[in-house]
């Protein structure tokens, strides 16, 4: 028999696409469209599929989108000097520079480089530092608010829950957790971060009403490590050898999948839980972004 304990995240992302949809041709009325700008370093194929998936989604929304794809041997001089011309450009609101970088250029220098107004990723320190204290005039990095999202259209209990989270990435884990440790009604959980030093994973895993798996360890998360009726959110994203495949490789989470989802009381598919919800809070990023350019109030978003 099927389960019915899916967190349908392409459907989620479709209801938030709509919404945006309806933001962004308000905004055109308005003050025209919401500009959002793609930077890309390189040839990198999983960033070449990620730029291009994002600007699809951009475009059918009715966004404006500009992309601009640098040499691989570009210098990180070069890389701020046109982040500097987007960061003054008005009919730019939102700048995305997709990661990773070559190793010459400096993620951190680029990502603080980013004008925090346009900072659309919420990776410009101002932006964590926002999200850290719970002040929402900032921007939330996608994957970790997309999560959230998650949570609360599925109507799952946030507040008093026991949330671990696997992982303390700068982009997942860490901003994860102050997200969830907010003092606010959508949030207000105890929040386990475990990483590579955690002694007894395990035990950490079976407390969690709510397990977050970000650690880019294919299918880490088995059946023994969820406590039975566990919403489990699945967020890596790994490449595993798979001699069937025409390719000679798939996809898989972090989650043991086959495994977990008859013991979980919700599970995000892997694909189809969380990746779509990152790209739905980027757009959303963007109109908040030009509705901040224009100076109107950020709430008419909720
Ligand atoms: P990251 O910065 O590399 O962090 C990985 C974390 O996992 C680290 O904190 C590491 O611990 C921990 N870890 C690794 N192996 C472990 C183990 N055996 N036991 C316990 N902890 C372990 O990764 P990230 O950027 O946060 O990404 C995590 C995963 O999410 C990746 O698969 C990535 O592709 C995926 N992702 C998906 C989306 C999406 O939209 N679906 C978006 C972003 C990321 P230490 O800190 O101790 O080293």
């Amino acid at each position: 028999m099927a389960l019915d304990n899916l967190i349908d995240g392409r459907a989620i992302a479709d209801q938030i696409h709509e919404e945006t949809r309806g933001h962004i041709s308000a905004l055109k009325e308005k003050s025209g469209p919401p500009g959002l700008a793609f930077v890309r370093v390189g040839e990198d194929p999983a960033s070449r599929v990620y730029v291009a998936m994002k600007e699809k989604a951009c475009n059918r929304l009715g966004a404006h989108s500009q992309t601009h794809i640098l040499k691989e041997d570009t210098t990180e001089k070069e890389l701020l000097k046109l982040i500097g011309e987007l960061n003054a450009a008005p009919s730019v609101h939102g700048i995305l520079v997709q990661a990773p970088l070559p190793e010459q250029i400096n993620e951190a220098t680029v990502f603080a480089s980013v004008s925090p107004n346009k900072d659309v990723d919420g990776f410009h320190p101002l932006n964590v530092g926002k999200l850290l204290l719970g002040d929402s005039d900032g921007f939330s990095p996608c994957t970790p608010a997309g999560i959230h999202e998650l949570l609360i259209r599925s109507n799952i209990q946030i507040s008093g829950a026991e949330v671990v989270i696997l992982g303390r990435g700068n982009i997942v884990g860490k901003p994860m957790t102050a997200i969830l440790c907010q003092k606010q009604d959508s949030a207000n959980a105890t929040v386990s971060l475990c990483h590579s030093r955690t002694r007894n994973l395990k035990e950490h895993c079976l407390r969690a009403n709510i397990l977050i798996a970000a650690m880019g360890v294919p299918e880490f998360v088995k059946a023994d490590m969820v406590k039975p009726g566990a919403v489990v959110i699945d967020v890596g994203v790994n490449r595993i050898a798979d001699p069937t495949s025409k390719n000679g490789h798939r996809l898989v989470g972090d989650v043991d999948f086959s495994a977990v989802q008859p013991i979980a009381g919700k599970i995000t598919p892997n694909p189809g839980g969380v990746g779509p919800m990152t790209i739905a809070m980027l757009l959303r990023n963007t109109v908040r972004a030009a509705i901040k350019a224009t100076g109107q109030d950020l709430n008419t978003l909720n």
